[in-house]
Protein backbone atom coordinates (compact mmCIF):
# COMPACT_ATOMS: atom_id res chain seq x y z
CA UNK A 1 0.00 0.00 0.00
CA UNK A 2 1.12 3.70 -0.85
CA UNK A 3 2.08 5.28 2.10
CA UNK A 4 -0.21 8.33 2.97
CA UNK A 5 1.28 12.06 4.30
CA UNK A 6 -1.33 14.19 5.40
CA UNK A 7 -0.09 17.78 6.76
CA UNK A 8 -0.65 18.56 10.25
CA UNK A 9 1.90 20.95 11.02
CA UNK A 10 -0.08 23.51 13.02
CA UNK A 11 -0.96 20.13 15.39
CA UNK A 12 2.96 19.55 15.39
CA UNK A 13 3.48 23.19 16.96
CA UNK A 14 1.44 23.24 19.49
CA UNK A 15 2.56 20.27 20.60
CA UNK A 16 5.84 21.54 20.60
CA UNK A 17 4.89 25.00 22.24
CA UNK A 18 3.00 22.84 24.86
CA UNK A 19 5.93 20.86 26.52
CA UNK A 20 9.01 22.49 28.51
CA UNK A 21 10.99 20.07 27.55
CA UNK A 22 11.58 21.23 23.81
CA UNK A 23 12.85 24.57 25.37
CA UNK A 24 15.41 23.00 28.04
CA UNK A 25 16.38 19.99 25.92
CA UNK A 26 20.54 20.09 26.75
CA UNK A 27 20.09 19.27 30.32
CA UNK A 28 16.55 16.72 30.36
CA UNK A 29 17.59 13.11 31.06
CA UNK A 30 16.87 10.88 28.55
CA UNK A 31 13.39 9.34 29.23
CA UNK A 32 9.88 9.17 28.93
CA UNK A 33 8.20 10.69 31.46
CA UNK A 34 6.12 8.80 33.54
CA UNK A 35 2.57 10.08 32.77
CA UNK A 36 2.29 11.56 29.04
CA UNK A 37 1.40 15.07 28.54
CA UNK A 38 -2.21 16.00 27.23
CA UNK A 39 -0.33 17.24 23.81
CA UNK A 40 1.06 13.60 22.80
CA UNK A 41 -3.09 12.43 23.73
CA UNK A 42 -3.90 15.04 20.86
CA UNK A 43 -1.97 14.51 18.62
CA UNK A 44 -2.41 10.70 18.72
CA UNK A 45 -6.22 11.65 18.70
CA UNK A 46 -5.53 14.12 15.58
CA UNK A 47 -3.89 10.72 14.06
CA UNK A 48 -6.72 8.55 14.76
CA UNK A 49 -9.09 10.95 13.31
CA UNK A 50 -7.15 11.53 10.38
CA UNK A 51 -6.86 7.87 9.87
CA UNK A 52 -9.86 7.57 9.86
CA UNK A 53 -10.95 10.47 7.45
CA UNK A 54 -7.97 8.42 4.69
CA UNK A 55 -9.88 5.35 5.39
CA UNK A 56 -13.30 7.12 4.66
CA UNK A 57 -12.14 8.94 1.43
CA UNK A 58 -9.96 5.70 0.19
CA UNK A 59 -7.36 7.80 -1.44
CA UNK A 60 -4.16 6.45 -1.42
CA UNK A 61 -2.72 9.47 -2.99
CA UNK A 62 -3.01 11.87 0.18
CA UNK A 63 0.23 13.29 1.17
CA UNK A 64 0.08 12.89 5.09
CA UNK A 65 2.92 13.74 7.04
CA UNK A 66 2.48 13.00 10.91
CA UNK A 67 2.03 15.36 13.85
CA UNK A 68 5.23 14.56 16.45
CA UNK A 69 5.09 15.44 19.60
CA UNK A 70 8.13 17.02 21.10
CA UNK A 71 10.14 13.58 22.10
CA UNK A 72 8.74 11.37 18.48
CA UNK A 73 10.80 11.08 15.81
CA UNK A 74 9.39 9.35 12.28
CA UNK A 75 12.01 6.64 10.56
CA UNK A 76 10.08 5.52 7.65
CA UNK A 77 6.28 4.79 8.42
CA UNK A 78 7.41 4.33 12.56
CA UNK A 79 7.16 6.75 15.09
CA UNK A 80 9.45 6.23 17.90
CA UNK A 81 10.19 8.15 21.13
CA UNK A 82 12.84 9.73 21.43
CA UNK A 83 13.84 8.41 25.13
CA UNK A 84 14.15 5.43 26.79
CA UNK A 85 11.07 4.35 29.23
CA UNK A 86 11.36 5.52 32.43
CA UNK A 87 7.65 4.77 34.13
CA UNK A 88 6.40 3.08 37.95
CA UNK A 89 3.32 2.46 37.02
CA UNK A 90 1.54 0.42 34.47
CA UNK A 91 -0.64 1.83 32.22
CA UNK A 92 -3.92 1.17 34.07
CA UNK A 93 -1.56 2.73 37.29
CA UNK A 94 -0.82 0.07 39.34
CA UNK A 95 2.36 0.41 40.26
CA UNK A 96 5.94 -2.10 39.04
CA UNK A 97 8.21 -3.82 41.50
CA UNK A 98 11.31 -2.11 42.09
CA UNK A 99 13.82 -4.15 42.50
CA UNK A 100 16.80 -2.78 44.91
CA UNK A 101 18.75 -5.50 45.86
CA UNK A 102 19.84 -8.80 44.00
CA UNK A 103 18.61 -10.82 46.20
CA UNK A 104 15.03 -9.75 45.38
CA UNK A 105 15.67 -11.07 41.93
CA UNK A 106 15.71 -15.08 43.18
CA UNK A 107 12.90 -16.76 41.47
CA UNK A 108 11.27 -13.42 40.42
CA UNK A 109 8.59 -14.13 38.09
CA UNK A 110 6.85 -10.75 37.76
CA UNK A 111 6.90 -7.87 36.15
CA UNK A 112 10.46 -5.92 37.82
CA UNK A 113 12.07 -2.33 37.23
CA UNK A 114 15.29 -1.23 38.48
CA UNK A 115 18.25 1.42 37.56
CA UNK A 116 21.57 0.09 36.87
CA UNK A 117 23.75 -0.82 39.49
CA UNK A 118 20.80 0.44 41.52
CA UNK A 119 21.79 3.92 40.97
CA UNK A 120 19.47 6.55 40.21
CA UNK A 121 21.70 8.34 38.46
CA UNK A 122 21.87 5.97 36.21
CA UNK A 123 18.16 6.03 35.67
CA UNK A 124 18.42 10.05 35.24
CA UNK A 125 20.70 9.53 31.79
CA UNK A 126 19.31 6.11 30.63
CA UNK A 127 15.67 5.45 32.18
CA UNK A 128 14.49 2.28 33.99
CA UNK A 129 15.64 -1.00 33.20
CA UNK A 130 12.43 -3.82 33.07
CA UNK A 131 12.49 -7.63 32.79
CA UNK A 132 10.08 -9.45 30.03
CA UNK A 133 7.25 -10.24 32.64
CA UNK A 134 7.11 -5.83 32.75
CA UNK A 135 6.97 -6.08 28.99
CA UNK A 136 4.58 -8.69 28.37
CA UNK A 137 2.21 -7.79 31.48
CA UNK A 138 -1.40 -6.97 30.53
CA UNK A 139 -1.61 -4.37 32.46
CA UNK A 140 0.53 -2.25 29.92
CA UNK A 141 4.01 -1.52 30.40
CA UNK A 142 3.69 1.29 27.24
CA UNK A 143 2.04 4.44 27.98
CA UNK A 144 -1.34 5.31 25.99
CA UNK A 145 -1.28 5.43 22.34
CA UNK A 146 2.02 3.45 22.13
CA UNK A 147 3.16 -0.15 22.46
CA UNK A 148 6.65 -1.72 23.14
CA UNK A 149 8.06 -2.75 19.71
CA UNK A 150 7.82 -6.29 18.03
CA UNK A 151 10.57 -8.24 16.28
CA UNK A 152 9.42 -6.88 12.79
CA UNK A 153 9.08 -3.45 13.96
CA UNK A 154 12.70 -3.28 14.81
CA UNK A 155 13.77 -5.46 11.75
CA UNK A 156 12.05 -2.49 9.48
CA UNK A 157 13.66 0.17 11.50
CA UNK A 158 16.81 -1.68 10.49
CA UNK A 159 15.56 -2.09 6.80
CA UNK A 160 14.49 1.74 6.49
CA UNK A 161 17.69 2.56 7.50
CA UNK A 162 20.18 0.48 5.88
CA UNK A 163 21.99 -2.39 7.69
CA UNK A 164 25.80 -0.85 7.27
CA UNK A 165 25.29 2.31 9.13
CA UNK A 166 22.12 2.02 11.16
CA UNK A 167 24.08 1.59 14.48
CA UNK A 168 25.90 4.91 13.26
CA UNK A 169 22.75 6.62 12.71
CA UNK A 170 20.67 5.20 15.71
CA UNK A 171 23.19 5.48 18.35
CA UNK A 172 24.01 9.75 20.12
CA UNK A 173 26.71 11.60 19.49
CA UNK A 174 27.61 10.99 23.32
CA UNK A 175 27.78 8.77 26.33
CA UNK A 176 29.08 5.46 23.89
CA UNK A 177 32.54 4.18 24.87
CA UNK A 178 35.44 4.56 22.75
CA UNK A 179 37.02 1.63 21.26
CA UNK A 180 40.52 -0.23 19.95
CA UNK A 181 39.99 -0.42 15.95
CA UNK A 182 41.75 0.28 12.68
CA UNK A 183 42.52 3.00 10.29
CA UNK A 184 44.51 3.85 7.11
CA UNK A 185 47.89 4.59 7.67
CA UNK A 186 48.25 8.03 7.52
CA UNK A 187 52.30 8.15 6.85
CA UNK A 188 52.04 5.74 4.11
CA UNK A 189 48.05 6.34 3.01
CA UNK A 190 49.01 8.11 -0.57
CA UNK A 191 51.86 6.67 -1.75
CA UNK A 192 52.35 4.71 -4.93
CA UNK A 193 52.36 1.34 -5.59
CA UNK A 194 55.56 2.01 -7.52
CA UNK A 195 57.14 4.22 -4.82
CA UNK A 196 55.72 1.77 -2.15
CA UNK A 197 57.95 -0.92 -4.00
CA UNK A 198 61.25 0.97 -3.30
CA UNK A 199 60.14 2.40 0.34
CA UNK A 200 59.36 0.60 3.49
CA UNK A 201 56.69 2.36 5.82
CA UNK A 202 57.60 1.94 9.47
CA UNK A 203 54.98 3.37 11.00
CA UNK A 204 52.41 0.22 9.93
CA UNK A 205 55.01 -2.11 8.79
CA UNK A 206 53.59 -1.85 5.06
CA UNK A 207 50.37 -3.05 6.63
CA UNK A 208 48.63 0.19 5.84
CA UNK A 209 46.36 0.07 8.88
CA UNK A 210 47.80 1.13 12.15
CA UNK A 211 45.67 0.78 15.49
CA UNK A 212 43.48 3.79 16.97
CA UNK A 213 41.45 4.83 19.49
CA UNK A 214 38.14 5.26 17.73
CA UNK A 215 34.58 7.06 19.40
CA UNK A 216 31.92 5.01 20.44
CA UNK A 217 29.74 7.88 19.56
CA UNK A 218 27.36 7.78 16.08
CA UNK A 219 25.95 10.65 14.06
CA UNK A 220 22.48 10.21 15.41
CA UNK A 221 21.20 11.33 11.84
CA UNK A 222 18.00 9.28 12.58
CA UNK A 223 17.14 11.13 15.38
CA UNK A 224 16.42 8.34 17.43
CA UNK A 225 19.51 8.66 20.36
CA UNK A 226 20.00 5.36 21.43
CA UNK A 227 21.60 5.68 24.47
CA UNK A 228 24.05 2.17 25.79
CA UNK A 229 22.05 1.65 29.09
CA UNK A 230 23.38 -1.64 29.87
CA UNK A 231 21.98 -5.22 30.97
CA UNK A 232 21.32 -6.90 34.27
CA UNK A 233 21.67 -10.49 33.46
CA UNK A 234 22.73 -13.26 35.20
CA UNK A 235 22.63 -11.60 38.88
CA UNK A 236 25.39 -9.14 37.44
CA UNK A 237 25.23 -5.80 35.89
CA UNK A 238 27.24 -5.26 32.60
CA UNK A 239 27.97 -2.98 29.51
CA UNK A 240 26.63 0.42 30.11
CA UNK A 241 28.45 2.59 27.68
CA UNK A 242 29.28 -0.67 25.67
CA UNK A 243 25.69 -1.84 24.52
CA UNK A 244 22.02 -0.39 23.93
CA UNK A 245 19.47 -3.37 24.44
CA UNK A 246 15.88 -3.02 24.06
CA UNK A 247 13.41 -5.54 24.71
CA UNK A 248 10.92 -6.96 21.56
CA UNK A 249 7.28 -7.68 22.97
CA UNK A 250 7.92 -11.09 20.35
CA UNK A 251 8.83 -14.46 22.43
CA UNK A 252 12.01 -16.71 21.55
CA UNK A 253 10.71 -20.27 23.23
CA UNK A 254 9.50 -20.72 26.48
CA UNK A 255 12.29 -18.76 28.87
CA UNK A 256 13.20 -16.14 26.12
CA UNK A 257 12.29 -12.89 24.29
CA UNK A 258 13.96 -10.91 21.28
CA UNK A 259 15.55 -8.00 22.06
CA UNK A 260 17.35 -5.34 19.78
CA UNK A 261 21.20 -4.57 20.73
CA UNK A 262 24.01 -1.62 19.32
CA UNK A 263 27.26 -2.18 20.40
CA UNK A 264 29.64 0.75 20.62
CA UNK A 265 32.16 -1.16 18.61
CA UNK A 266 31.48 0.41 14.97
CA UNK A 267 28.94 1.85 13.03
CA UNK A 268 27.50 -1.29 11.89
CA UNK A 269 27.15 -3.70 14.84
CA UNK A 270 23.33 -3.92 15.32
CA UNK A 271 21.36 -7.11 15.65
CA UNK A 272 18.28 -8.88 17.45
CA UNK A 273 19.01 -11.77 19.52
CA UNK A 274 17.35 -13.42 22.28
CA UNK A 275 17.74 -12.90 25.69
CA UNK A 276 15.89 -14.74 29.07
CA UNK A 277 13.10 -12.95 29.97
CA UNK A 278 14.03 -12.54 33.56
CA UNK A 279 16.77 -9.96 32.49
CA UNK A 280 16.79 -6.23 32.94
CA UNK A 281 16.96 -4.57 29.68
CA UNK A 282 15.86 -0.89 28.30
CA UNK A 283 12.64 -0.28 26.74
CA UNK A 284 12.38 1.60 23.57
CA UNK A 285 8.24 2.51 22.67
CA UNK A 286 6.80 2.98 19.17
CA UNK A 287 3.51 4.63 18.65
CA UNK A 288 0.43 2.50 17.60
ZN1 LIG B 1 52.10 2.96 6.66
Amino acid sequence: MKKIILCLLSISLLASCGSSIEKNNSSQPDTLANKNSTTEKSATQFDNEAAKRIDDANNSDVVYEVALGPNEVQIGSQIWSKLNLDVTNYSNGEEIIQVTDANQLKGLKKGAWCYYNFDPNNGAKYGKLYNWYAVSALRGLAPDGWHIPSYDEWRNLLDNLGYETAASQLKSTYGWKSFQGYITCPICAGWSDVYREGHDCSNCNNSRKVSSILSGNGTNSSGFNALPGGIFSFGAFGEIEEWGLWWSSSLSGDDHAEKFIISFESGSATGIQNERKSSFLSVRCIKN
